[in-house]
C-alpha cells in the first residue's frame, strides 16, 4: 500500500509491464505478477489496512480531478500529513476507472473500497465541481490552499474528421462508456460499427453486447498485430460476438432523414516499413464498401479538455494538446501549480497516473517547505543489474489459467469476467517464480533495522576496501556463491566463505 494506494484496482487493470521483464519467461511464461497481486488484495478488506502518516500538518492542497493521478496524490500528501481536498467535475470520483472501464473489467465496489481508504485519512472529494466553471485557480489560493495539482485527464474523444460525423446516432467512444458507468445504461442501436483498435473500441464493443446490441463490429485500418488493445482483451471481444474488420477505414457517414444507417468504408493497405519501422495503411483505390449500422462510435484518442485552463496565468501546452509541466518536479510554470496524469502525457494507463501522482506529492510537500524540489531524484540508473541464473533445472509449468465467468451468463449484465486466482492456483503460480533477483524491495528490511542501518534510496558509490576474508551471511536458505564467480571468487579465493 505505500507505492500503490489502489492494489484492488491495478491487480485488475493494470497492463502489467513488469511481467514483460520476468525473467521466468527466458523459460516458459512470465510469472502472472498482476492477477497475484490482485489475488493478495482481495484477501483483505483494504478499509482494515492501517496507513501509517506523519503529523498532521496545518497546510492544505487543492487537487482537481479524481482519478487515479489526483487520488494517489492526494494519498501520498496525506500519508505526509499533509490534506486534501479533491475537485471533480463528474457526479462520482474515480475517473476513468469509474467512467471509462467498464464493470465487468473493474467492480464498482473494489473501487469505492480502495477510495474509502483515501477518503478514511481524512482526504475530501467534492464532486460534481468543476475547475472553470465552479472554481478557478486563483479562487483556490485565495481559499488558501497552498499548492493545486491539475490531474484532469484526456476525455475528450477524438473525431473521425469524415462527412456525416454530426448524424444522429453518431456517439464518441468515452461519452458513451461515461453514461453506462455513471447510470447503468444508455442507448444502443441493434447494428454497432465502432472505429478503433485499441482498448476503448474494445470496451465500448463489450459494453453494447451487454447492453443487448444485436451486431457489434470494430473497423480497424491496421492489421491485428498492430492492434494497440491487449491481446486478452481482443479474444474476450470475439468471445462475445464482436467482430473485427481489419484494414478498412471510414470515409464517410451515411445518413438518411440526418439519422445514421450506415458508413461508407474503404480497404487498406500497409506500406513498408519506414525508417521508423513503422507500417502506414494507405487505402486501396475503388476497395471501398458499405456498413450498415444504427449507431457509429468512433474510438480512435482521446484529448484532455483544456478549456479551463488555457486562459490560466503560466500555464503552456503542448502542440498535441497536453499540458505541460517538468519531467521530474511536474511544477508547471506557474508557481504552486502541478499537473500530472493523462493531461499531461495523454491517454496513458493507470500505473502511470499513479506515479505521477506520487512523485507531484514530493514536490508538493518540498514546494511547501521551500525546499529544492528536483535535488537527488534524477532516475537510478542500474547499469550492471545483477541476477540469479534462470536454473537449468527447473521444470517447464504452464502459468495458472485465470478462471471466467461463461460467455453464456455475460449477456445483459455487467458481472465481472475474470474471477481471480483461488488460494490454491496462486499458490501454484506463485511457486512458478525462480525467485532470480536479489532484492524484491519489500522493504521489509528498512522496517525492521532499528538502527535505521537502511537507507534503501541511497545512491551506489564504489569503494575498494583491503580485507583479510569475505564471509556471505546471506540469510537462512543455502546460498551457492558460486554461480556468480565474477562477483565473489568463491572457487578462487580460500578465504571467501559462506556462513554455513
Ligand atoms: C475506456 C478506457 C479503458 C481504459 N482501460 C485501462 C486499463 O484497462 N488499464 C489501464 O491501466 N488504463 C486504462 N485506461 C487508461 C486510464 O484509465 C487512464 O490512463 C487513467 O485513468 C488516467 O488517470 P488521470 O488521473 O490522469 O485521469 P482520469 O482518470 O481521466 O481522471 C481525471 C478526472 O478529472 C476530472 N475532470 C476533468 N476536467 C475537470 C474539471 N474541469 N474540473 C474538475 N474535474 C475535472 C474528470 O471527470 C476525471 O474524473 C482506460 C481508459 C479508458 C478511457
Ligand atoms: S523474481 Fe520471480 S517474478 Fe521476478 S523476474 Fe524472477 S521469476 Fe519473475
Ligand atoms: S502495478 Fe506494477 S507490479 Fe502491479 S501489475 Fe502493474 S506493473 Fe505489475
Amino acid at each position: 500500500m505505500e507505492d500503490l494506494p489502489l492494489p484492488g484496482v491495478l491487480g485488475r487493470i493494470c497492463p502489467h509491464g513488469c511481467e514483460d521483464a520476468c525473467r521466468r519467461a527466458e523459460m516458459d511464461e512470465p510469472l502472472a505478477i498482476r492477477d497475484l497481486k490482485r489475488l493478495a488484495a482481495d484477501r483483505v478488506d483494504p478499509r482494515e489496512i492501517v496507513v501509517p502518516c506523519a503529523p498532521r500538518r496545518p497546510e492544505t492542497v487543492a487537487i482537481v480531478g479524481s482519478g487515479p493521478a489526483g487520488l494517489s496524490c492526494a494519498y501520498q500528501l496525506a500519508r505526509r500529513g499533509i490534506l486534501s481536498t479533491i475537485y471533480e467535475a463528474q457526479p462520482k470520483a474515480g475517473g476513468m476507472l469509474r467512467v471509462g472501464i467498464p464493470a465487468h473489467r473493474l467492480p464498482r465496489e473494489v473501487l469505492d473500497r480502495e477510495i474509502e481508504v483515501i477518503t478514511n485519512l481524512g482526504v475530501d472529494i467534492k464532486t460534481d465541481t468543476a475547475l472553470g466553471r465552479d472554481i478557478t485557480i486563483d479562487g483556490l489560493f485565495t481559499a488558501g490552499f497552498k499548492a493545486v495539482y491539475l490531474a484532469l485527464g484526456a476525455h475528450k474523444g477524438i473525431e473521425l474528421g469524415i462527412p456525416g460525423e454530426r448524424a444522429d446516432g453518431v456517439r464518441q467512444g468515452v461519452d458513451f462508456l461515461r453514461e453506462v458507468n455513471l447510470s447503468g445504461m444508455t442507448w444502443v442501436g441493434c447494428r454497432v460499427a465502432i472505429i478503433g483498435g485499441g482498448n476503448v473500441a474494445i470496451d465500448v464493443s463489450r459494453a453494447a453486447v451487454r447492453l443487448g446490441a444485436e451486431a457489434v463490429s470494430i473497423i480497424y485500418r491496421r492489421t491485428r498485430i498492430e492492434m494497440p488493445a491487449w491481446e486478452e482483451e481482443i479474444r474476450a471481444a470475439e468471445a462475445e460476438g464482436v467482430k473485427i474488420t481489419y484494414l478498412a477505414a471510414p470515409q464517410e457517414v451515411l445518413a438518411r432523414e440526418g439519422r445514421v444507417q450506415g458508413l461508407r468504408c474503404i480497404r487498406m493497405d500497409l506500406t513498408e516499413p519506414d525508417s521508423s519501422g513503422r507500417r502506414r495503411p494507405v487505402p486501396i483505390p475503388g476497395s471501398e464498401f458499405e456498413v450498415a449500422c444504427d449507431q457509429l462510435i468512433p474510438a480512435i484518442g482521446q484529448r484532455p479538455d483544456l478549456s479551463a485552463l488555457e486562459e490560466v496565468t503560466g500555464l503552456s501546452f503542448s502542440r498535441y494538446g497536453t499540458a505541460e509541466a517538468d519531467a521530474v518536479t511536474y511544477a508547471t510554470g506557474r508557481p504552486g501549480v502541478f499537473a500530472g496524469g493523462d493531461l499531461l502525457t495523454g491517454p496513458w494507463v493507470a500505473i502511470g497516473a499513479v506515479a505521477a501522482g506520487k512523485e507531484a506529492a514530493e514536490s508538493i510537500q518540498r514546494y511547501i517547505d521551500g525546499r529544492d524540489m528536483a535535488a537527488g531524484r534524477e532516475p537510478i540508473k542500474n547499469e550492471h543489474p545483477r541476477y540469479r541464473p534462470v536454473p537449468r533445472s527447473e521444470p517447464r509449468r504452464p502459468r495458472a489459467q485465470m478462471p471466467e465467468l461463461p460467455v453464456a451468463q455475460r449477456q445483459g449484465n455487467f458481472r465481472e469476467v475474470e474471477l481471480g486466482y483461488d488460494d490454491a492456483a496462486g499458490r501454484g503460480e506463485a511457486g512458478r517464480c525462480i525467485n532470480c533477483g536479489y532484492c524484491c524491495e519489500c522493504l521489509q528490511c528498512v522496517e525492521a533495522c532499528l538502527a535505521k542501518a537502511v537507507v534503501h534510496d541511497q545512491k551506489p558509490v564504489e569503494r575498494e576496501i583491503p580485507v583479510g576474508s569475505v564471509i556471505l551471511c546471506p540469510g537462512s536458505s543455502p546460498f551457492d556463491p558460486a554461480v556468480i564467480e565474477n562477483v565473489y571468487p568463491y572457487r578462487k579465493c580460500p578465504n571467501v566463505v559462506t556462513s554455513l
